[in-house]
């Protein structure tokens, strides 16, 4: 097996100290994840899930996975809660992590445990866990699965990750505020986020981190006017001691929200809060954002992540398919890695897929051939789902043109650009036919199209801003 690469880090313990191993960590924490939405389904009350799940999830530790056997340290009239609701979601997490149908056994304590006593010699241990380190993980909004442990450094990411971690080991007075991280999309910025927002809680569980989206936001925003609670939010938000917010570019046109945000900014950043934002594109290209706000973006720290290279795409694949219940040979690998350059999720889909097919046909080494069958059906199935009039709005949406103009004969200059990235999209992302394309296009021919996809084709080779442009509405798609 590979060893997973693991930055400068500290060994990470469960709660009775003990040093958790990398995948024992995983797994606990996938199986908090899984937990988490399954509270949420069998309670309906949404004031009660937080307490239920403090109660039966957060209240047991994980002692060990060994032996095919998962042993969880949990009070004796909280087990049944676990047998009853949660045990299946030990054996997915452990399939996911261990590729092991691992059996779950509750223990009370230590005491009672020959395992216990004859794998760790120390002494019985407490429950340190106080309710108000709980809820601040809970209230983080932090995703546990993303660290820095898992993150892979290559060329691309490294000074964007260093950067990240410096932040992260010392979020006060920090003077990298605001950090400012941006790339392209599927490049790692949200697991950057949240691998510092989750470093800051392990190094210093009282302190109040939040990661949200620049959607939600602008939607708890919108929400507290029409509640007429802003005050509530505002409170909320400035008490904060780090915000970790995503995708700011959804900010964009948005007046009244980026009004509101400028105060949370300029409120936490007087005071010495650590600010982390992401962009999917650079500062400058912010389009529809105050200047204002672009320019305190910019204040502390800019940094980008580009692709990963083959290197570092090979890395990522390595220590991805540990999670996954098959062999993955060192050629197949890289083929994928040859396969997918631009985007890490794409890396990730296709191992998804790798395993659909290696469950259907029931193989557990994966050759070259079994790879490419898997990813040409992944590609045939993104293929068949996207339609050209989807494409048509996203497209006149993005850039502020209506269909009728895309399909019209008119020549401006920002028509004609929506009409060739629309085109160009269609033939990239559709099996759709030269000829249809073009009667789809406002009864084109079907050079007229080719002439529009190549256009497209070269502009994006040297043109970054429009080549992530493009990426960015077909991640829309
Ligand atoms: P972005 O926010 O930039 O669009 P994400 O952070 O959501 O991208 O990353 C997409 C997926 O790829 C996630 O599952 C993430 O864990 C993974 N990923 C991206 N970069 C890396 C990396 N360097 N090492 C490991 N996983 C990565
Ligand atoms: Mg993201």
């Amino acid at each position: 097996m590979w060893k997973t690469f693991i930055t400068c880090d500290k060994i990470r313990k469960n709660k009775k100290g003990e040093v958790m191993t990398d995948q024992e960590q995983r797994f606990w924490n996938r199986v908090l994840e899984l937990s988490w939405e399954r509270v949420k389904e069998l309670v309906t009350t949404t004031s009660n899930q937080q307490t239920v799940y403090d109660f039966f999830v957060m209240a047991a530790t994980l002692i060990s996975v060994s032996n095919n056997t998962a042993t969880v340290l949990i009070e004796e009239n909280r087990d049944s809660y676990w047998k009853t609701n949660l045990e299946d979601i030990i054996l997915v997490a452990g399939i996911e992590v261990f590729n092991q149908q691992l059996q779950a056994k509750y223990i009370h304590n230590f005491d009672n445990s020959e395992k216990y006593e004859e794998e760790f010699h120390t002494p019985v241990p407490q429950l340190i866990q106080t309710p108000s380190k709980t809820n601040h993980i809970k209230d983080s909004n932090l995703n546990p699965k993303y660290r820095f442990e898992n993150f892979i450094q290559g060329e691309g990411n490294r000074f964007a990750a260093a950067a990240a971690i410096s932040v992260a080991s010392d979020p006060f007075e920090h003077i990298y505020n605001p950090f400012f991280i941006w790339g392209g999309p599927g490049l790692g910025k949200t697991h950057l986020l949240n691998a510092i927002g989750n470093r800051v809680l392990e190094e210093n569980p009282n302190i109040k981190v939040k990661y949200i989206t620049a959607e939600n936001f602008i939607n708890e925003f919108i929400d507290s006017l029409k509640n007429q609670n802003t005050m509530e939010l505002k409170e909320k938000f400035r008490n904060l001691d780090v915000l970790l917010i995503d995708d700011i570019q959804l900010l964009a046109n948005k007046v009244g929200t980026q009004e509101e945000f400028f105060n949370t900014f300029n409120a936490l950043k007087d005071n010495g809060k650590q600010i982390v934002l992401t962009s999917d594109r650079a500062p400058e290209q912010l389009n529809g954002l105050e200047q204002r706000l672009v320019t305190r973006f910019v204040q502390g720290m800019k940094v980008d992540i580009t692709p990963p290279d083959i290197e570092t795409r090979i890395a990522i694949l390595r220590d991805k398919i540990q999670d996954y219940p098959y062999i993955v040979l060192q050629e197949t690998i890289e083929y994928l890695a040859g396969q997918f350059n631009s985007n890490v999720r794409e890396l990730e889909g296709a191992l998804k897929n790798i395993y659909l097919v290696s469950s259907v046909k029931q193989v557990n080494t994966i050759t070259i051939d079994i790879a490419a069958e898997a990813i040409r059906s992944k590609k045939q199935t993104d293929k068949s789902v996207i339609s050209i009039d989807d494409i048509q709005n996203k497209v006149g949406n993005f850039f502020g043109v209506s269909v009728k103009d895309i399909k019209s004969t008119k020549r401006n200059q920002d028509i004609v650009l929506a009409r060739q990235v629309a085109i160009f999209l269609t033939r990239e992302l559709t099996e759709i036919s030269l000829p249809k394309i073009g009667k789809e296009f406002g009864g084109r021919d079907h050079s007229t199209i080719l002439h529009a996809y190549n256009k497209i084709k070269n502009m994006i080779e040297s043109n970054d801003s429009l080549r992530m442009e493009i990426e960015d509405i077909r991640n829309k798609l």
